[in-house]
């Protein structure tokens, strides 16, 4: 029987819808940002409708919290603060004068009556956004989407929260969150935590893992936040296995809120579903470094079950049949596609095509095209789907690793340990946890 394992896609920018609807058979539901959603409701909204499978609204809370200047907008003269957290600051009942200028802090939730009047509003908001923009819009109430209705609520809601680093007080706001949000609910009681995975000793897991037990969680996004799987060391890994499973064996569905193929592993160890972006999706810091442009197009290399240069791509299947292509890197839609018009030396070209582009400064650089762009997008939400598939249809964690190692070691000839050595830490955190 196959295992049930949730494939969420977080969308990131207004300008990805367009591989959501393209690519809505890749994945099992949506998660939304609060501020993307305020930044353009009805657009979202169509969006929700057209794709008709469930979707949850991140509050993000947590952003009102960080340094003050992240959230005003980017730009020369007099920096304002963004328009969209100013009015999910008022729809969450918050004074939106401080957007932009101060950080909240947990005394702003010091007495028990201004938690549940936040976190109130912060569920009411989940619920309502996607409706009333419906309402609002002429077009949808006299078209054919207005049957669709049932897809405009979210999923589940969650609770506000804010990025534990114990320090400020933030799990207490955090627990008396979830504890408003379970009386005030008959819905699945959602929330998230979010953990500074810099600070996760042994002991902060014990902790954390202790006090979240013991709420009325039913289902949960993790957030480690500036934790990078290919990066992280066993330990650190291990701790995150150990985290998860724990809170599974407590009944919390845990679902990881920026995970790439190690938090699959986890679903070995209790981890009830994942989600990325579209993009580079499988991680997020807590304070987004602002400007340096468009990242460069890299190619998610399914054998190391991580992102690649192109140039490193060049290097993996220089002088390889279309065949040894197929079985050894991928036989997507996209991959095939291309295979078939021009071969493994086409295929490269086209993941490969860039133009020139002036800077700011001047200066004339090479940057992938958006075609280019776009087809190793999609070849990415391909492959996730398929390693989701993966996880569901095999039957012992010991069987997936086993792949996992036989097909790295290939690549690892080609590239050396530099694109490998995250495998050998990812089974080595696995086998020094207990499956749930
Ligand atoms: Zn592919």
């Amino acid at each position: 029987m196959a295992r049930e394992f949730l494939h969420l896609l977080r969308l990131g920018t207004h300008a990805e819808q367009d591989y959501v609807l393209r690519g809505r058979s890749f994945f099992d539901a949506i998660v939304l940002n609060a501020n993307l959603v305020e930044g353009s409701k009805s657009a979202i909204a169509v969006l929700v409708t057209r794709l008709q499978k469930p979707y949850f609204i991140d509050p993000v809370t947590y952003a009102f919290a960080l340094d003050p200047r992240l959230l005003r907008s980017a730009g020369p003269g007099n920096p304002r603060p963004k328009r969209s957290f100013s009015a999910l600051a008022a729809a969450y009942g918050l004074d939106p004068g401080f957007v932009g200028v101060r950080p909240v802090t947990s005394d702003w939730f010091a007495d028990d009556g201004a938690v549940e009047d936040f976190a109130a509003h912060v569920i009411d908001y989940q619920r309502t956004a996607i409706g009333n923009a419906l309402a609002d819009d002429a077009a949808f109430l006299t078209s054919e989407l207005s049957d669709r209705a049932k897809w405009v609520g979210p999923h589940a809601t969650l609770a506000p929260y804010f990025v534990e680093d114990f320090r400020d007080g933030w799990r207490n706001v955090n627990v008396r969150s979830l504890s408003t949000h379970a009386s005030a609910t008959r819905d699945l009681r959602g929330g998230a935590i979010g953990v500074d995975s810099r600070q996760l000793t042994p002991q902060n897991i014990a902790e954390l893992a202790g006090t979240y037990a013991e709420t009325d969680l039913d289902q949960a996004f993790m957030w480690l936040t500036n934790f990078d799987e290919h990066a992280a060391t066993v330990g650190q890994l291990a701790g995150y296995a150990r985290l998860t499973q724990f809170l599974a064996s407590q009944g919390k569905a845990m679902m990881a809120s920026y995970g790439g193929f190690y938090s699959l592993l986890l679903a070995f160890r209790g981890l009830a579903g994942s989600s990325h972006g579209i993009g580079y999706g499988d991680k997020r810091d807590l304070e987004p470094l602002v400007g340096g442009g468009l990242p460069p197009a890299r190619y998610y290399l399914r054998p190391v079950r991580d992102f690649v240069s192109l140039a490193d791509l060049g290097l993996v299947a220089a002088g390889i049949s279309e065949d040894e292509f197929r079985s050894r890197i991928c036989q997507c839609t996209i991959c095939e596609g291309l295979l078939r018009e021009g071969g493994v030396d086409g295929l490269i070209e086209q993941f490969t095509e860039t133009e020139d582009r002036l800077t700011a400064t001047g200066r004339v650089v090479a940057v992938a095209t958006p075609r280019a762009y776009r087809l190793t997008r999609f070849h990415y939400m391909s492959v996730r789907a398929e390693e989701f598939d993966l996880i569901r249809n095999t039957e012992t964690l010991n069987l997936v690793l086993g792949t996992l190692v036989a097909e790295s070691r290939w690549v690892e000839g080609r590239l050396g340990l530099r694109a490998t050595a995250h495998i050998g830490r990812w089974h080595d955190a696995m086998e020094m946890t207990e499956p749930v």
